[in-house]
């Protein structure tokens, strides 16, 4: 099935807002393994939403639109669709008791211009009542030709796609299609592909595709089977061969991300934590503390940006930033045994960096991270340099901190 995703309304065309739906809707097209090849944004003008929908209807099966059902005069998708299929629209008692209702709810008055909203093609129709809205969506199907109309908001669109479309669209399509994603840290994307490039070039079935997203590279194995336990025994195989290649750097597999991994070993291995953080700000423990359930092991977080601050509260000798500078290996070192000592922290994890835009040098360039890691009686250090502006340095060696200490508790023996 090849489908078309369009959605309709002036305030998308405009840039007032956000074609979200598209976006939704694309992922979740994919997901059932329905071909889209093309997604249109149209206003509301009758001739214009007319020509794409006949458009569109040349080149796909399946349309999906999004908006234009609404009461009033410009609101047209349904009518149009109606139009082009050549069926009547009348009056839906059921559809028209849910808008009365769903206004007694909401304590609006329900206007004449509602009644548009309950009109349904009198043939070749089903009617998707809408438990979040006013609209119904409809849905259109004849001589091999579909359409789904859904409501604009996304608060309507998504659970009324999710619990009706969803279904409606699975049982039409002979395969299933299941992915899994693997996590991978501190590899660029391109590095990562090439690294299994073999793997990915033997495989039709599942595919294997490498992306990036929110910095971090990640390989979706995606299976066409019968149902969903044979896709998954199909991917096993797969995500185990390309486990073994990429080793320790596949962090995870599924929605999660790197804190959560972190924060659940911690709490695992119940091994208490401290943070001593300058360049990063906070930034470490800040993501730590996204995860409920971590002050099981976060003892605390201290922000030491100024030297003072290091030599108090963490103990750093005087000496050693005199000698070495703030930003070096041993300041990150007594930074990170410091914090883990004046807190009774079995870690003590410490970031100090040049974050930019100034204060960089030959020596030091702007980007260069210092981490010292104290683990249950022994201290690492680990010398990083950052691309980026400011915020991308900060996120960046926050993440590279979690990681490395991921890899410690992993490689523990
Ligand atoms: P209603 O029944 O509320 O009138 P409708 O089906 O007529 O809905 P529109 O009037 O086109 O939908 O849009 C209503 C609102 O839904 C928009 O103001 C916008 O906030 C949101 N919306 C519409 N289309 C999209 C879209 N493609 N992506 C994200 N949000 C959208």
């Amino acid at each position: 099935m090849r489908a078309e995703i369009m959605a309709v309304g002036t305030e998308l065309l405009l840039g007032d807002i956000l074609n979200t739906n598209a976006q939704f809707l694309a992922q979740e097209l994919a997901n059932l393994g329905i071909e889209v090849y093309y997604q249109t944004v149209v206003g509301d003008n009758p001739q214009r939403l007319k020509d794409t929908i006949y458009h569109a209807f040349s080149r796909a099966d399946l349309i999906i639109t999004t908006g234009g059902l609404g009461p009033t005069e410009d609101d047209l998708t349904k009518e149009t669709a109606a139009e082009y299929f050549g069926v009547d629209l009348v009056l839906d008692e059921r559809a028209l008791g849910r808008i009365q209702k769903f206004f007694d709810r909401i304590g609006r008055k329900m206007t004449d211009n509602n009644i548009k909203q309950a009109m349904v093609p009198a043939t070749n129709g089903i009617v998707l009542y809408n438990d979040n809205g006013s609209a119904p969506g409809i849905i259109i199907e004849k001589d091999g030709k579909t359409i789904v109309m859904l409501p604009g908001p996304p608060k309507e669109t998504i659970p009324m796609f999710l619990n009706q479309v969803k279904p409606y669209l699975a049982e039409k399509q002979e395969y299933t299609f299941i992915s899994r994603i693997l996590r991978v840290a501190n590899v660029g994307e391109s590095a990562m592909a090439a690294q299994v490039k073999d793997i990915m070039d033997a495989q039709t079935n599942p595919t294997i595709a490498p992306y990036a997203k929110d910095g971090e590279a990640i390989l979706r194995i995606t299976a066409k089977a019968k149902d969903e336990a044979e896709a998954n025994a199909m991917i096993d195989p797969v995500a185990a061969k390309l486990k073994e290649r990429l080793g320790d750097t596949v962090y995870a597999e599924g929605e999660t991300d790197m804190q959560t991994v972190v924060a659940e070993m911690l709490i695992a291995k119940k091994l208490t934590i401290a943070t001593a953080e300058s360049c990063t700000g906070g930034l470490v423990a800040s993501k730590l503390i996204e995860y409920p359930g971590v002050s099981e092991v976060l003892l605390e977080g201290c922000v030491t940006y100024s030297n003072e601050a290091k030599m108090r509260r963490l103990g750093v000798k005087a000496e050693t930033l005199e000698q070495f500078g703030a930003v070096s290996e041993e300041t990150a070192r007594e930074m990170a045994e410091g914090i883990a000592k004046t807190s009774g922290a079995d870690i003590g994890i410490a970031t100090t960096g040049i974050a930019g835009p100034g204060g960089g040098s030959e020596e030091k360039p702007v980007g260069l991270v210092y981490m010292g890691l104290y683990y249950k009686g022994r201290t690492f250090v680990k010398k990083c340099n950052f691309a980026g502006k400011r915020q991308a340095i900060r996120e960046r060696a926050a993440y590279t901190a979690l990681d490395w200490l991921r890899k410690a508790m992993l490689n523990e023996e």
